[in-house]
């Protein structure tokens, strides 16, 4: 137990000391990328690969750090209540910005309204996760389909695409930190790997679990569930006429 907490805790520091450097030097090659006209020649391709790859540690540094303020609890799971409708439909205008040129059609259905009890901003990092995941996966004019619905068992949030697809084989490990389905098929997505265990960690903190199905070609579903003790009942709002 103490070992992994000093894993969790070694990683976190890491983490965070290498912030400032790696802020400082992005920044510079920034400044360097934007006055790549006074740059001899020869120089820019080289400045452009160690801007692109800097940019790439951040998103890592970034991860890693929420990561493991999620582990380490640090960023408890305070019992607000989060709207999910909400925050699905912010969720889902980043997404549309994400796909840009590549026309993706999402769209989110949501048949409860009720509220869900948890950490709104590590939710918002789990949900955004996998409904990214689907846009990085699916190639243009794919859909994506965002769903929250209730039933006897629960809560659960569906986001299904018509993607590549993940060969099963490799499910029952995507949720581990850096492990990609294959990596030659996706080099040039910009994910850092970190994205499934994020989903996984926010889940435990919520008692929720994650299910997975897919098969190459046919596209992705990921499933979050929650219990349903974590449905809250909407306060009616009050109207004019009640002050
Ligand atoms: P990454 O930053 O590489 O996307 P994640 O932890 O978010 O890391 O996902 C792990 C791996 O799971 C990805 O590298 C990819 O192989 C696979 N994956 C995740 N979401 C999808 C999806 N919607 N469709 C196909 N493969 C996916």
């Amino acid at each position: 137990y103490q070992l992994e907490q000093m894993r969790r805790d070694f990683v976190g520091n890491v983490s965070h000391e290498m912030r400032t450097p790696l802020t400082v030097i992005s920044g510079y090659l920034e400044t360097l990328v934007d006055n790549a006209e006074d740059l001899p020649p020869k120089w820019r391709r080289a400045i452009n690969t160690m801007s692109a790859q800097s940019s790439r540690m951040e998103a890592l540094i970034t991860d890693l750090i929420l990561l493991s303020k999620i582990e380490t609890g640090e960023q408890t799971v305070h019992d607000s209540l989060t709207d999910v409708e909400e925050l699905l439909e912010q969720i889902c205008r980043d997404a549309q910005a994400l796909s840009g040129d590549k026309q993706h059609q999402l769209s989110v259905q949501v048949s409860d309204r009720r509220l869900l009890r948890g950490d709104e901003s590590q939710l918002r990092s789990a949900f955004s996760n996998l409904v990214f995941n689907a846009v990085k996966y699916t190639p243009p004019q794919g859909q994506i389909t965002v769903s929250w619905f209730t039933d006897r068992d629960g809560a659960h949030l569906s986001v299904k695409d018509t993607g590549i697809g993940i060969d099963p084989i490799h499910i029952p490990r995507l949720t581990e930190r850096f492990y990609r389905a294959d990596p030659s098929r996706h080099k040039d997505t910009g994910g850092t790997g970190l994205g499934l265990a994020i989903v996984k960690h926010v889940l435990l903190n919520h008692d929720g679990t994650l299910d997975i199905r897919s098969s190459i070609g046919s596209g992705s579903e990921f499933i979050c569930h929650f219990p349903r003790e974590r449905l809250v009942e909407r306060i009616p709002e009050k109207t004019g006429s009640d002050a």
